[in-house]
């Protein structure tokens, strides 16, 4: 049975899509077959995966129960990963699910099947708390939260922390929280050491003991249309990904 982790954060721009499809590219090359699921409108984790983003059909023709979560699966030029791809027309969905009872558990029942196809499903959320995400949250095991190392950092985590108590309660029981990542670390500026630490006070045992430092490969990599790991294996971005997916695979 494979383990479904959502990438999580309502904050944009802290490293979940980037922490998705690397992450999701470490494990498939360890030999765990592995699904990426985008499920944000801005289809960058499929583009970063080096599949068009207006490919059809797409996870929102599987929202709408139009098609098979299988028929839409992807395969990618990493071996072992294949991808649920995104396509513009999902910011649709946010509207649509919205006007729908019961509609959170539609991700959920559509990845049902393909849990024993995949060891490790990871979704790629947008950056907001509406039904996109909690669908995802609605279908994961565990939750992976990426948090920019930079001021506020701790800001809007409360919420979030609320926000998935509430799916436990309601929607989810089995959910339960990886990790909080630290991502965008620079060691040689205070405030990063100083955000790490603060995190680290404030959320014993929730954080992840990998970090991810900023790293040009990382940010390069996307417009390649391939992860960190075949850009430049070598780099620092590369190495800390490979740490986080062993921890990943330990943590179980
Ligand atoms: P989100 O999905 O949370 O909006 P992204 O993963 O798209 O965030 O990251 C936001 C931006 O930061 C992107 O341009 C990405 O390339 C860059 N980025 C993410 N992580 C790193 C890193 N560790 N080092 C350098 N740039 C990074
Ligand atoms: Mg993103």
């Amino acid at each position: 049975m494979g383990t479904i982790y959502a990438i999580a954060n309502q904050k944009g721009g802290v490293g979940k899509t980037t922490t998705a499809v690397n992450v999701a590219a470490c494990v498939a090359e360890a030999g765990y077959p592995t699904l990426l699921v985008d499920i944000d409108a801005q289809a960058n984790a499929t583009v970063a995966l080096g599949v068009d983003k207006t490919t059809e059909p797409s996870v929102y023709d599987v929202l709408r129960g139009d098609v098979e979560a299988a028929a839409a699966v992807v395969g990618t030029d990493i071996e072992g990963l294949s991808l649920l791809p995104a396509n513009p027309d999902l910011a649709a969905a946010t509207v649509e699910l919205a006007r729908e009872d019961g509609s959170e558990t539609r991700l959920r029942d559509a990845l049902e099947p393909l849990r024993d196809r995949f060891r490790f499903l990871l979704l790629d959320c947008p950056p907001s708390l509406g039904p996109l995400t909690i669908n995802a949250l609605a279908a994961a095991d565990r939750v992976i939260v990426p948090v920019q190392t930079e001021y506020f950092a701790l800001e809007g985590l409360a919420g979030l922390l609320d926000t998935l108590k509430l799916i436990q309660r309601r929607l989810n029981p089995r959910l339960a929280i990886a990790g909080m990542l630290l991502t965008m670390h620079d060691s040689r500026t205070r405030l990063s050491n100083d955000v790490e630490r603060e995190v680290r006070q404030h959320f014993p045992d929730l954080v992840f003991d990998t970090v991810i430092p900023r790293n040009v490969r990382i940010s390069e990599a996307p417009s390649y249309g391939v992860p960190v790991i075949h850009h430049d294996p070598h780099s620092s971005g590369s190495s800390a990904y490979f740490d986080l997916a062993k921890e990943m695979v330990a943590r179980g």
